[in-house]
C-alpha cells in the first residue's frame, strides 16, 4: 500500500519538497554525503535540511522547521549548521528557497578566483551577471552569513571562498536549477582557463542579452 501525503498539512508538503530537492541534487552530483544544505520558505516558516545528514537519502521526517528567527517549530533533528546563512538570505532578499553546495567545479573556482567570476558567458545574465566570491569565513558563522548575503545583492548565485557555492530562487526548482547552472559555468571557466585567458563580455553585451531574455519572457 502506498502512503499518501496529507494535503491539509502544508508543512509536510514543504518538508517533502526539501527532502526531494536534496535527493535530486545528490543524485546529480551537486551535493555529496553531508556537504551542502537546502531550505525553502513558506510565509513565516523555513524548512531546512538537518545538520550532518546524508542528503542523498534524506526523508521528509528529517527536515526541520524553524521560524524566521531560527526558533524550532517542528522536527526532531538539529537544523543545518548553516541556518544563520539561510535565515540571513531570507531576511535580506526576496526569495523562497536556498541551495548551498560544495559542487566540485564551483568549489574549485571558489578556491582560486578573487572578487568575482567575470561574465564569460551570455547565460550569466540569468544569474544577474558576474558571480561574486564572498571572502572566506568559517562555516556556520554569522560572519559567513553576512558576507554571503552581501555577495548575493542583485544576484541569484555566489561563490564562498574556499568553501562552495550558494544559489537562491523563488522556488526550490529555481534555486536548484541555478545551482546546476553555476556548476556548469564553473566547469566552462575551468576548461577555458586551461586553454587560455577567458574573455569577459562587456556591460553593453550583457545589457543586450538581458533585454532579449526579457523580450522572450525568459526573465521577468
Ligand atoms: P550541515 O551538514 O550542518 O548542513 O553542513 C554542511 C555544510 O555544507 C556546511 O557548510
Ligand atoms: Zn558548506
Amino acid at each position: 500500500m502506498t502512503r499518501t501525503r496529507n494535503p491539509a498539512d502544508p508543512l509536510l508538503t514543504l518538508r517533502h519538497a526539501v527532502a526531494e530537492a536534496s535527493r535530486t541534487l545528490a543524485r546529480d552530483g551537486l551535493v555529496t554525503r553531508t556537504q551542502g544544505n537546502v531550505s525553502a520558505r513558506q510565509d513565516q516558516l523555513v524548512a531546512i535540511t538537518p545538520g550532518g545528514a546524508s542528503l542523498g537519502e534524506l526523508r521528509a521526517g528529517q527536515v526541520t522547521i524553524v521560524d524566521l528567527d531560527g526558533k524550532p517549530v517542528a522536527g526532531r533533528l538539529e537544523p543545518s549548521s548553516e541556518l544563520p546563512l539561510h535565515l540571513a538570505l531570507y531576511r535580506d532578499h526576496e526569495i523562497g528557497a536556498v541551495v548551498h553546495t560544495h559542487s566540485p567545479a564551483a568549489t574549485a573556482v571558489a578556491c582560486v578566483v578573487e572578487g568575482e567570476l567575470p561574465c564569460i558567458h551570455y547565460e550569466m545574465a540569468l544569474l544577474g551577471g558576474s558571480v561574486r566570491v564572498a571572502p572566506y569565513r568559517r562555516f556556520g558563522s554569522a560572519e559567513l552569513a553576512e558576507v554571503a548575503s552581501a555577495a548575493l545583492r542583485d544576484r541569484r548565485a555566489a561563490l564562498l571562498a574556499n568553501h562552495g557555492a550558494i544559489a537562491v530562487g523563488a522556488t526550490l526548482e529555481e534555486a536548484a536549477a541555478t545551482a546546476r547552472m553555476l556548476e556548469w559555468l564553473c566547469q566552462v571557466f575551468l576548461l577555458a582557463s586551461a586553454a587560455g585567458s577567458p574573455r569577459a563580455l562587456d556591460a553593453q553585451a550583457l545589457a543586450e542579452v538581458r533585454s532579449e531574455f526579457a523580450r522572450r519572457g525568459y526573465v521577468s
